[in-house]
């Protein structure tokens, strides 16, 4: 059996990776979800959180939000919102967008504001996770 696959991982603003992999760990609703070469076809929700994937023995880290992944046997897309690198997220940013949120949520909104704060909470909590990690 091949020891890779095709991964491409898209937002709406550009193709942020395209290359073989070895191996892919996703941030999905249920935890964690691996996949390696030759796996099921399935098709996954994808929550904020980190993606890590292989290329040649080193695992590559990627900060991404909600999206879906699009997997086959011998090929991989997560179609995210968003895609940075841990060394790129701008942390005072990721903080300040949590501090709002949280507010937001305390305000007691429409069903529609609290969906949407939880949401931005949840991309400043992985951005911030992101941030963290990589220091460790
Ligand atoms: P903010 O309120 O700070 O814009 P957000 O969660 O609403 O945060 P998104 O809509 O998820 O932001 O992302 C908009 C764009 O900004 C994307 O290109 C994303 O990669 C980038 N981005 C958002 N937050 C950060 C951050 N803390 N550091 C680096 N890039 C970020």
């Amino acid at each position: 059996m091949a020891k890779t696959f095709l991964l491409e991982i898209v937002t709406p603003e550009r193709q942020f990776f395209t290359g073989q992999v070895e191996s892919l760990i996703l941030p999905a609703s249920d935890g964690s979800y691996g996949v390696e070469p030759g796996h099921e076809p399935v098709v996954a929700a994808v929550e904020p959180g980190e993606t890590r994937y292989k290329v040649d023995g080193q695992w590559q880290s990627v900060i991404v939000t909600q999206g879906f992944a699009e997997i086959m046997s011998d090929y991989a897309v997560l179609l995210v919102s968003t895609a940075e690198r841990p060394e790129d997220i701008d942390e005072a940013r990721a903080q300040r967008a949590k501090q709002r949120a949280e507010e937001r949520l305390r305000q007691h909104g429409s069903r529609t504001e609290y969906i949407q704060s939880k949401a931005a909470l949840a991309r400043a909590t992985a951005r911030l996770s992101g941030v963290r990690h990589r220091r460790r």
